[in-house]
């Protein structure tokens, strides 16, 4: 290191990436140090490494699911300029990628109300190169956008749906179609997307359905994963009936999954473990034990709102614009750098169930990007 550069750096670790949350919290411009010798990866202070990015497109949505929203959809939205721009976003992820992202989820709110998603997807596959490339949609309008998506190339999508009864179906999702949405996954199928399906389990409304749930998907080779309700926005409200932990779902499967597996569950890319099924066919079913069992430690995710803006945690409101330094000329360098510090001063959990923290409560997934 030669002597021009400044005292402070004899502090910082690898990089020029402080140490420590007190060095990155002081630390507001990039140190000269910064990419020097290339992109640093995206690590933060705890040692987790993270390689997958949420990026949601919108904050509306043509549901209003009762653990997500209140009747009738959130009150307020994001306007068009208030959005980023598919450019925008398009130089974001590439910038991700070079900081060691490998894995994008297209999310919302509900991806598909977003005007021409089609050509967002094909944009970002183009400029960043990111050859994976997800979504979490709710279905309603994959019928006509599969075959368009899977050309573009994104390569799988995580349907939600969480009941295979018409009317409980619309009770959930307060007016949603379960014939369309049902339309859609076998669409996505048919365009040799990867399909996933995403089931919040909801005692007293769908948990006796979970059997039911997981035949059918395995019947189409679907791999279903049970996401515990967490007390985000709305959730936050129901009774605490409707919060079921994992084991209780797994208990309702029966012999579809063997009692031994359950503890034998494996880790894949995002927060779900899967458990395979005891027959030996190698199907699985995934648990995303969010509140029962955090799985912070391993977190591999940052998000990006549908405002560009950065949150390390799906729980905090702590949060960096990334749209407004772009928009006020940031260089990739000085983005990079704000990535890296809004990660470092990531929390080490997220409070869910603590009775002091209640910041998670004013954050409804949608808003964040599920
Ligand atoms: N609209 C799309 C959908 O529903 O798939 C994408 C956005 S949605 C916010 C992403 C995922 O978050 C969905 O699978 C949804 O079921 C789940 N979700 C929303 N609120 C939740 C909560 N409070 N607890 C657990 N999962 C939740
Ligand atoms: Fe919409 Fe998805 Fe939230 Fe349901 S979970 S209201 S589909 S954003």
């Amino acid at each position: 290191m030669g002597t021009s550069v400044p005292r402070r750096l004899a502090v910082l670790g690898s990089h020029g990436i402080p140490a420590s949350r007190d060095e990155l919290a002081s630390a507001a411009s990039a140190p000269a140090a910064f990419g020097s010798s290339g992109w640093p990866r995206l690590t933060d202070t705890l040692g987790r490494r993270y390689t997958y990015l949420r990026l949601s497109v919108t904050d509306r949505c043509d549901f209003a699911c009762v653990y997500c929203m209140p009747p009738g959809g959130e009150a307020e939205h994001a306007v068009r300029p208030e959005l980023l721009s598919f450019e925008e976003a398009a130089r974001l992820v590439a910038l991700f990628a070079q900081l060691g992202i490998d894995r994008v989820r297209f999310t919302g709110g509900e991806p598909l109300v977003r005007r021409d998603i089609v050509r967002l997807v094909e944009l970002v596959r183009r400029q960043s190169g990111v050859e994976r490339l997800v979504m979490t949609t709710n279905g309603s309008r994959l019928s006509e956008l599969a075959h368009a998506l899977s050309e573009v190339g994104l390569t799988g999508v995580n349907v939600s749906l969480d009941s295979l009864d018409a009317g409980r179906f619309a009770e959930i999702t307060r007016g949603g179609s379960l014939a369309r949405v049902l339309a859609g996954i076998h669409a996505a199928l048919d365009a040799q997307l990867e399909v996933k399906l995403n089931i919040v389990a909801l005692g007293g409304l769908n948990d006796g359905e979970a059997a039911r749930l997981v035949d059918w998907a395995w019947s189409l080779g679907i791999t279903p994963r049970f996401i515990e309700l967490m007390p985000l926005g709305e959730a936050s409200n129901l009774s605490a009936e409707r919060f079921l932990p994992w084991a209780t779902i797994a208990s309702r499967l029966g012999k579809r999954i063997a009692p031994e597996q359950a503890g034998a569950a494996v880790a894949g890319q995002g927060p779900a473990n899967y458990v395979f099924a005891s027959d030996g066919s190698g199907r699985k079913v995934g648990f995303i034990t969010a509140v029962s069992s955090e799985f912070c430690g391993s977190c591999n995710r940052v998000r990006l709102t549908a405002r560009g803006d950065l949150r390390a945690c799906l729980a905090s409101r702590g949060a960096v614009s990334l749209r407004d330094a772009l928009r006020e000329g940031a260089s990739d360098r000085e983005l990079a750098w704000q990535i890296h510090r809004a990660l470092g001063t990531k929390l080490p959990g997220h409070f869910f169930t603590s009775a002091e923290v209640d910041e998670h409560e004013q954050v409804g997934m949608s808003l964040v990007g599920g």
